[in-house]
């Protein structure tokens, strides 16, 4: 007997016309349909005119329900994943059914389509030649910005998805850490309120600011500068030398170098010793 095939099954972020015919064929042939919410997928399945047997298959239940429907691929069933919008496995559950899947080698087909992440990009201005998604930051604001510090090197396009009631304190943490960097925000895209917010962190601050956040919301930032990471290629003595041509006395030169390279001043102010300025 062959195994099933697990079908990830992108669906609408928005615009219900979005759904793709193969995503519409793969959902009424297979055995099941394996959702994130069963009640929001029915009412997608209704739409369509889809009758399929729906399983449910979420963060709180994945544990049990993975394995389950892992036994229902082994015995040759087909299985469409479907999550609430959106490409599963990106940001919400997914990612570990498939590596399920993949361990006891049942093929995992995805079918192409919505993804919040790739339609933000597309239109927001910024490179997208190379670009880097972060996802959703932790809600503590500690954590939020410690991972902020990690990724302020980046000089790639930096993607993150966020909720309506942390927008604007993510924000503020983004300027603090990252600086007033330039910033797209992508709202309700695809929906009748779709709008993209372009300007610099401090702007689209105050602008939020001024109204009620409401929505669904990607944030597209443009990467750090080649800069920061072009100095810390350099020697310690280029490094120091950098700093004070541009004006920087030597005592402060040193503190900055040290700081950004993460060594001990002492080490820094040894290397200072030769440069004769
Ligand atoms: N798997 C989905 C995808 O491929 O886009 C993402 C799921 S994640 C749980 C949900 C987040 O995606 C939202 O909080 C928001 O940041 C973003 N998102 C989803 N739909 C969106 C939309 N229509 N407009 C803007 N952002 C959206």
């Amino acid at each position: 007997m062959s195994v099933g095939t697990l079908y990830i099954c992108p669906t609408p972020i928005g615009n219900l016309d979005d759904i793709s015919y193969r995503v519409i064929k793969t959902l009424k042939e297979v055995d099941l349909i394996a959702a994130e919410d069963t009640r929001h997928t029915l009412k997608l399945l209704n739409h369509f005119e889809i009758k399929n047997k729906l399983v449910s298959y979420h963060e709180h239940n994945k544990t049990t329900s993975g394995p389950q429907l892992i036994e229902n691929l082994l015995i040759g069933q087909s299985i469409a994943l479907v999550s609430d919008a959106g490409m599963p496995g990106i940001s919400d559950p997914g990612e570990d059914l498939v590596k399920l899947c993949i361990e006891d080698n049942i093929p995992v087909v995805a079918l192409p389509g919505p993804s919040a992440v790739i339609t933000a990009l597309a239109a927001s201005g910024l490179s997208t030649r190379r670009f880097f998604f972060e996802g959703f930051l932790d809600r503590q604001k500690k954590v939020r910005k410690e991972r902020l510090n990690q990724i302020k090197n980046i000089t790639e396009t930096i993607i993150f998805y966020e909720s309506p009631h942390r927008l604007k304190e993510t924000l503020k943490d983004m300027e603090l850490v990252l600086g007033n960097r330039h910033i797209v925000i992508a709202r309700e895209l695809t929906k009748k309120y779709e709008e993209y917010y372009r300007g610099h962190i401090n702007d689209a601050l105050s602008y939020f600011e001024a109204k009620e956040v409401k929505g669904e919301f990607v944030l597209i930032l443009e990467g750090g500068e080649e800069k920061v990471i072009q100095e810390i290629q350099m020697s310690i003595e280029e490094h120091l030398i950098y700093y004070m041509n541009e004006g920087i006395n030597k005592k402060e030169a040193i503190a900055m170098v040290a700081k950004e390279r993460q060594i001990p001043k002492r080490d820094v102010y040894d290397v200072s010793l030769k440069i004769k300025k």
